[in-house]
């Protein structure tokens, strides 16, 4: 097997660190500021024909407005083929940026809005465009597979978008096929496909600032305080904590996880935003967030993701009412960008795999 070869540079890392600490949060809200703001964006949504589309990660309050409209709550790749396959002209992405070009490859012909374009990822941010092209020119002779939480133009210069529900059904098919991989750009789940499927992966050493933050030693100190909970983690998170797991996978794995679990309590190392579908899920069961901080260290996103908690209830009725925040995605890199997510989506619907998986 190969090993990693491509380590994000300090600048980048530096830009990372600026941006969590300069995400704004909105500010707080009281019960009569709320109520105001959920009817104003439930009349904007109808008069602007649009429908709001929500990431797992964000605030409850937004997921339940989304249920409450008939949109929907998903992950990325599951978010975007709702808005592809609902009426709406308009599509609004309460999620991060890369999500909301998502959307719009999959819906060329409709608005995309976002309450925030500021709101980033730090697997999008560690993995700019032209150094990922330069490293995929110096490996001609590999295929190219990337995580679906990059931008448009990285897709653009993949053979393959992947998620991480269908990643090791589709690095296996790779595998079998004798192709040699370059993957991008998350490090821990670059090497957790790897040692599952045993293919020559060389990998872009990217990190989720949220998972990449939980802590073995400390998550081995709850279990002890809680000997028959279940671990439940997402495969972005370090091996050493993916190693102590009851179950390892993407969001909605996670959830499923979750609703086939005889355990009445569980260890969840994942943005503890998806408590609130998850919860729903086994209302019965006790849920308790995974250590991110402790001994070893302490957090800076403490398992909630910084730009993920950007979106919120005033930016979403700004964008409704003024069009603000609309996404586009250049023609060009929308064709090929279509192309590679296109191949995982035939590829998934072929094995009868579910077509969407996470961020
Ligand atoms: S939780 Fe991690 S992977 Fe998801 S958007 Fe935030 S930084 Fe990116």
């Amino acid at each position: 097997m190969a090993e990693m070869s491509h380590a994000v540079p300090e600048r980048l890392q530096a830009r990372i660190d600026s941006l969590v600490a300069s995400a704004e949060r909105p500010r707080p809200l009281d019960a009569e500021q709320r109520e105001a703001l959920r009817s104003r964006v439930k009349r904007l949504l109808e008069e602007r024909d649009a429908v709001l589309i929500a990431h797992y990660y964000v605030d409850e309050q937004l997921q339940k407005l989304a249920e409450e409209t008939g949109g929907h709550v998903s992950d990325s790749l599951d978010m975007a083929d709702f808005g592809a396959n609902h009426p709406a002209s308009t599509l609004v992405i309460a999620g991060v940026r890369f999500m909301g070009e998502t959307a719009k490859i999959l819906s060329p012909e409709k608005r995309v809005l976002m309450p925030t374009l500021e709101a980033e990822c730090s697997l999008d941010i560690g993995c700019p465009p032209e150094e990922f092209a330069h490293f995929c020119d110096q490996h001609p002779e590999r295929t190219v597979v990337v995580y679906a939480n990059t931008s448009a133009e990285v897709k653009a210069r993949a053979d393959w978008v992947v998620t991480s529900s269908n990643a090791l059904a589709i690095v296996n098919h790779l595998e079998a096929n004798g192709e040699k991989i370059l993957w991008a750009p998350d490090r821990h789940l670059g090497r957790y496909i790897q040692r599952q499927t045993g293919a020559d992966m060389l990998l872009w050493q990217g990190h989720c600032v949220v998972h990449d933050e939980f802590k073995a030693f400390e998550l081995e100190r709850l279990r002890a305080e809680h000997p028959g909970a279940e671990v439940l983690v997402h495969p972005e998170s370090p091996e050493d904590v993916i190693a102590q797991a009851d179950v390892v996978g993407s969001t909605r794995q996670l959830i499923e996880g979750a609703r086939q679990s005889q355990a009445d309590e569980l260890i969840v190392a994942t943005d503890y935003g998806i408590f609130y579908k998850m919860q729903q899920a086994v209302p019965g069961k006790r849920l308790i967030v995974a250590p991110t901080g402790g001994k070893s260290a302490t957090c800076a996103s403490c398992a909630h993701c910084p730009w993920m908690a950007m979106n919120g209830l005033e930016n979403l009725a700004h964008c409704l009412e003024t069009g603000a925040g609309e996404i586009h995605v250049d023609s060009g890199v929308r064709e090929k960008a279509l192309e590679s997510l296109q191949r995982m989506l035939d590829f998934s619907r072929s094995q009868g795999l579910v077509t969407a998986g996470d961020a």
